[in-house]
């Protein structure tokens, strides 16, 4: 029997006969695969980035954006041939980017099709991650992977208890960033400014929480060169998908002043990146993954 260790969770379970916490097999399941325009300029680009969006996740943030796949395992199974085509198609209708969103918890058997891929790709993998990651994990991938996109999400280990069930988040994701500047290095970008290699940090700040956002851009500046890395600080927060969750804060929008209270901060710092108009905070920016006419 095969014990996943694949991520931080160690649930220590067969996934072709039980599911751990991220609730998947080891077949793939994909919810969408498709030219995305809605990352940062340097992954969507003119064309979009050519994003393939897992389905289920190591972490379930109770807020989640996109909780009927992460949560609900919403998509389809595909085999691991087919991802590769999906892959090349993409491709062919002129991605930037091949970007795996929430991949984590199919990062062993993601290494095989990006082995028969990589050499077909004239265009960049990214790795785009809730920062969840073991960093055995990330080295095994990093022959594959030029740009890492994760997430890092929250400072406090109170608050990564409450909202993703993961005291030890801050801890590993802080571990895991340093492991990706360790493979990838500093940015770099093609002549069209599109990022080729490097490390693009994320961070959404969420309503109530201002202060544990600044304690993760403190961290972040303490484990990498800020210069050298990418962050993208978003207010895209949308309550619409927190409805039950049991913190009064998360049923708001982030206001103009906690956003920029942070960007400041951000700036002080000296990071180089993105920052987001708030008009952006409207669930109708969240992907739509109904049917399959993207896939
Ligand atoms: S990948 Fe899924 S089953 Fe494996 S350890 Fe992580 S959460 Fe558990």
């Amino acid at each position: 029997m095969r014990k996943c260790m694949a991520c931080p969770r160690g649930c220590g379970i067969d996934r072709d006969t039980h599911r751990g916490y991220c609730g998947q097999s080891s077949t793939f399941r994909i919810a969408r695969a498709d030219l995305h325009m809605w990352e940062e300029p340097c992954i969507s680009g003119a064309r979009g980035s050519g994003t393939v969006f897992f389905s289920g996740c190591n972490l379930g943030c109770v807020f989640c954006q996109n909780f009927r796949v992460s949560h609900r395992g919403q998509g389809i199974e595909i085999s691991a041939d087919e991802l590769t085509e999906k892959m090349l198609e993409l491709q062919a209708r002129g991605a930037h980017n091949i970007n795996l969103v929430t991949p984590t918890h199919y990062a062993e058997q993601l290494v095989p099709v990006l082995k028969e891929v990589k050499p077909q790709l004239h265009i960049p993998i990214a790795y785009n991650t809730g920062g969840y990651e073991k960093p055995e994990t990330l080295q095994m991938l990093a022959p594959y992977v030029d740009v890492w996109m994760p997430d890092f999400k929250f400072g406090s280990a109170q608050l990564a208890k409450d909202y993703a069930g993961a005291a030890d988040y801050p801890d590993v994701a802080a571990r895991a960033i340093a492991k990706m500047y360790e493979i990838a290095g500093a940015v770099q970008f093609d002549a069209q400014g599109m990022m080729t290699r490097g490390v693009l940090v994320r961070h959404l700040v969420l309503p109530g929480c201002r202060k544990d956002s600044i304690a993760v851009l403190d961290r972040l500046a303490k484990i990498v060169p800020v210069q050298e890395i990418r962050l993208s600080l978003m207010s895209q927060y949308t309550p619409d998908f927190a409805t039950d969750a049991p913190f009064a804060n998360l049923h708001r929008r982030v206001t103009s002043f906690e956003y920029d209270f942070v960007m400041a901060h951000a700036e002080k710092l000296g990071f180089v990146g993105y920052m987001q108009q708030r008009e952006s905070a409207t669930a109708k920016y969240t992907p739509d993954f109904d049917g399959e006419e993207n896939m």
